[in-house]
């Protein structure tokens, strides 16, 4: 679906005006929502494992300090480039606004593909970067904090905050620069799954609606649903996870090399560990081959996932499209012309920058422990059981009777860290996707969810510029 003429910043700004035009705010204050505050763009050298020297391309765009720090993962593809990532900070931005995160949008991006280069070559890339972003204060728990994108995970960050806190010795909350983090670094329990489960949240919320169901002609709620995910990474593998814990059946997965179908369902674990073992997805046992990855997007289902890369539906494939529910996982996976086609369809697309929050959401939520410097749960979760046993012991004393082993274990459970976190994650999904489809009734020219997200958040923005009153 490549487009060499596509700008995905472009893409943004399109979504950005449609919706404009729903809100209130005068031109200056929408022009200065919309412009990337400031965009880093670096080269720095690094010496591969054969000697050579080579010159790596890297980025850090800071869209919004309205408020601060700014946020936003850091990309590693070969792929990545300014356009890229300007439209990547932009939806952070209107992301973190949607979910009621304090942070502006940031995204960082190394024109690497991290499967060319060894893991010593990946450290020096990453360690290098860190550096280069402290020197230019583009980096640190109060200004800008990354966190992990495509091609990054809890490695690339544990080497950040390491950098980080070298060359800040002594910084108290030093672990709040990047989030992410593996557990023994300071990372929160549950971010791996994080943008996964936000993604099951948020689709399985508008599944639960009934009116909107009815129109798609589905059932309410996510059992027996057919679902096809594209990309079987850490959004898309915890994603197809969790719609397969919930009883849903997923029927199709995708990865670069291939897809697999199984209209009875294929075990998620077991696909993955397939790919792990053989090196590819293809001729996984009892499912059916896909000649190209971008075939499954066409199958016969009732919500389809795209959780790979931006631009992958466009004008050219979305008729063919006869999933009911799109729910984008990755960031930008169908161009503004898809768009227009599904709206047309009555095909309802959730859209990127509010159903892929889980993970800033629950990076916002790690960056709070750190500052705070205790892990969540700590001080209230055997408190809290041993009043709960104590409430539990009084009603059966009181009633003469006995409660179950499982329902005492539910009763008497205090909440730990990743129990804290999926609720509050839950809430937060919950929250958001009644805010925007109230927005979308509410003015029913609006013509798609996206619209109606983007007004959202365009208007919590603009609303924290006018009551900051004056322009420097
Ligand atoms: P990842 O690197 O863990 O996984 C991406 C997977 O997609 C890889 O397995 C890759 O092989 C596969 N893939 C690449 N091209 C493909 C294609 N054409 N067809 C099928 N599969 C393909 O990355 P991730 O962190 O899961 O990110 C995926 C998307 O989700 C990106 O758009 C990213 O910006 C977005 N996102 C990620 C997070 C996060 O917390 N990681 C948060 C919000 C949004």
């Amino acid at each position: 679906m490549s487009d060499k003429n596509y700008s995905f910043f472009g893409a943004v700004e399109k979504s950005f005006d449609k919706a404009a035009k729903f809100t209130k705010w005068e031109k200056g204050i929408l022009e200065q929502i919309k412009a990337c505050n400031a965009v880093y763009q670096m080269r720095f050298p690094i010496k591969r494992d054969d000697g050579s020297i080579e010159v790596i391309e890297a980025y850090r765009v800071q869209h919004s300090q309205h408020k601060t720090p700014c946020k936003g993962g850091i990309r590693f593809a070969a792929e990545v480039n300014q356009d890229e990532v300007m439209a990547l900070a932009s939806l952070m931005t209107y992301k973190c606004a949607i979910v009621n995160v304090p942070f502006g949008g940031g995204k960082g991006g190394i024109k690497v593909n991290p499967r060319k280069y060894s893991a010593y070559e990946l450290e020096k890339i990453t360690r290098r970067y860190t550096a280069e972003l402290i020197k230019k204060n583009f980096i640190g728990p109060g200004t800008d904090v990354p966190a992990p994108d495509y091609g990054s995970g809890e490695r690339e960050m544990a080497w950040i905050v390491d950098t980080y806190t070298a060359m800040h010795p002594g910084e108290i909350d030093a672990a709040g620069c990047v989030t992410g983090k593996p557990v023994s670094q300071g990372g929160v329990r549950g971010r791996r799954e994080a943008t996964g489960l936000g993604v099951f949240f948020g689709v399985r919320e508008v599944c639960n609606m009934p009116d909107v169901m009815q129109k798609l002609g589905m059932t309410v709620g996510v059992e027996g649903k057919k679902i096809v995910v594209q990309g079987l990474g850490n959004v898309g593998y915890h994603t197809a996870k969790f719609f397969q814990d919930a009883g849903a059946k997923i029927i199709a997965l995708a990865e670069y090399e291939g897809s697999v179908t199984n209209s009875a369902g294929l075990d998620v674990d077991e696909v993955f560990n397939h790919r792990k073992s053989t090196g590819s997805i293809l001729n996984f046992p009892g499912a059916t081959n896909l000649a190209k990855n971008t075939d499954a997007l066409e199958l016969e289902c009732d919500i389809l996932i795209p959780a790979a890369l931006e631009n992958v539906i466009d004008g050219d494939n979305a008729p063919r499209v006869k999933a009911k529910l799109i729910g984008e996982a990755a960031n930008g996976p169908l161009t503004p012309e898809a768009d227009e086609v599904f709206a047309q369809k009555g095909i309802v697309v959730i859209p990127d920058m509010y159903l892929n929050a889980g993970g800033v959401t629950v990076s916002y939520f790690e960056w709070l422990k750190n500052l705070s410097h205790v892990r969540y749960g700590r001080m209230e979760k055997r408190f809290n059981e041993n009043l709960n046993a104590q409430i539990l012991g009084q009603i059966e004393g009181l009633t003469g009777k006995k409660v179950a082993d499982r329902d005492r274990e539910y009763i008497v459970h205090g909440a730990d860290e990743v129990d804290l976190v999926y609720s509050g994650l839950e809430e937060t999904m919950i929250g958001a996707t009644h805010e925007i489809m109230n927005e979308w009734k509410n003015n029913p020219a609006i013509p798609d969810m996206r619209t109606a997200a983007y007004v959202v958040a365009i208007n919590k923005v603009a609303t924290t510029y006018a009551e900051l009153g004056i322009f420097p």
